[in-house]
């Protein structure tokens, strides 16, 4: 049987590289830049007002005034908003009435801030001096045309995003969002909201696995539930080998009803690996069809998750040109001794965290591969496989937040929800 290593080793080196596509820039959350940008303008793009005031010439002002009050007035001639610029060059002792992002005025090089003046009708009375350049936000000093602004295989964040309009980019070069379909199989299913019948459970892996592929960036493509029949898996399975990825869950098993495999084969499917050394998700299926990968994850929900998250995520990130970085990041230390039944499997463990004087990371009850609610309850995972043991308490794991990025750090609570000890 493969080792977890192995598993997606193997995965990874079949994964198709990234196509390039052209998306509208709001359609661009989450996915990765293909081609470097330049800005196609300055930014800003003109000297304009940081502040609401009055536009003036500096050499209007007073000398040796130390800052104070002077009692020269000056005379507003116009207005400039946001907008609506005023177009009239600005001669001595001329003032404009000036709003926050207004470009300056020809001729003025100071704003004067409305808090510093008494205006009466037309004329201004000026209480504290602006220096040359003062409140002006200059043409170009955040960024220049034609400067490269980001790199090719940048992760495109909402700032990202903000950047790029604000220099005039609506269409940007990406790698394509895979689309990703999603087959659940079992005759037991029923969709949730309908009333069940003796036997039946509600259909939980495909919201489950909608919501994760979703959360990686991959476009579903649901393909409902096929029954345990052969004849309907192959009928879902070819409408699935449209898509970059087809996700099934369930079926992948030893018993007389698991026909996923069997059914994929007969679609043309090469088989890549079936059982890995891992638990839960022990008997994960990945095959091949035509370069596109197809996977038959086990149908316990928390298999689904743990599979999904440690083939199918990496495997979706490739696709769409993102870095993938392993999310078990957080040094913490083990609060109990950890039973292990499997001692050569590497397992996944939902543990709950509480921060100490160090990071503590307690198993939850409750660890089986049917257990949803440990599942949200969990605070964080930590993998582990015996031979690098022992784990027992006080040994020193990584942790990986339970979150949905693993780039952000997690907040865990600074107390513990149960009885932790401090280490
Ligand atoms: P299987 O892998 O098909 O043998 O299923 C293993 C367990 O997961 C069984 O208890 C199934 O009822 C359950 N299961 C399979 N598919 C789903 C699903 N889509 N939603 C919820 N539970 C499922
Ligand atoms: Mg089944």
């Amino acid at each position: 049987m493969l080792t977890y290593e192995q598993a997606l080793k193997r995965i990874l080196n079949v994964t198709p590289p990234p196509r390039v596509g052209v998306v509208r820039l709001h359609e661009s959350l989450g996915l990765v830049l293909a081609r470097p940008i330049a800005a196609r303008c300055d930014l800003p793009q003109f000297d304009n007002s940081a502040v609401d005031g009055y536009a003036i010439r500096s050499q209007d002002i007073p000398q040796a005034t130390n800052g104070h009050a002077s009692p020269v007035a000056f005379h507003i001639i116009g207005n400039a908003e946001a907008g609506r610029p005023f177009r009239t060059l600005i001669r001595q002792r001329e003032a404009v009435r000036i709003l926050t992002g207004a470009q300056i005025p020809q001729g003025a090089d100071a704003v004067v801030m409305q808090e510093h003046v008494i205006r009466q009708s037309r004329q201004l009375v000026i209480q504290r001096w602006p220096t040359s350049g003062q409140n002006i936000r200059r043409r170009g000093e955040d960024l220049c045309q034609g400067t490269r602004i980001l790199e090719a295989g940048t992760l495109l964040r909402p700032q990202e995003i903000g950047l790029l309009a604000a220099v005039g980019v609506a269409k940007v070069p990406i790698y394509r969002r895979p689309t990703v379909a999603i087959l659940t199989t079992g005759d037991e299913l029923a969709s949730p909201g309908t009333r069940l019948k003796p036997g039946q459970i509600h259909e939980s892996n495909g919201p489950l696995l909608h919501a994760l592929v979703q959360q990686a960036g991959g476009r579903v493509i649901d393909l409902g539930t096929a029954r345990d029949a052969i004849a309907s898996l192959i009928h879902k399975i070819r409408q699935g080998l449209a898509c970059d990825l087809l996700v099934i869950s369930g079926g992948v098993s030893v018993g007389e009803k698991d026909f996923v495999r069997t059914a994929a084969q007969r679609c043309g499917v090469q088989q890549l690996l079936w059982q890995v050394s891992i638990k839960p998700g022990m008997p994960l299926f990945v095959g091949m069809h035509r370069r596109r990968l197809i996977f038959g994850l086990p149908g316990n929900p928390v298999s689904v998750f743990v599979t999904f998250e440690e083939f199918v995520k990496p495997t979706l990130y490739r696709l769409m040109g993102r870095e993938w970085q392993d999310p078990y990041t957080e040094p913490a230390v083990l609060i109990e001794n950890l039973k292990i039944s499997h001692t050569r499997r590497t397992h996944f463990i939902r543990i709950r965290c509480s921060q100490h004087s160090q990071l503590v990371a307690e198993p939850l009850d409750g660890q089986g591969s049917h257990r949803l609610r440990s599942l949200v309850e969990a605070d964080g995972w930590i993998r582990m496989n015996a031979e690098q043991g022992p784990w027992s308490a006080g040994a020193r794991v990584f942790v990986k937040p339970a979150y949905a990025t693993s780039t952000d750090r997690p907040a865990f609570s600074a107390t513990s929800k149960s009885q932790a000890t401090c280490y």
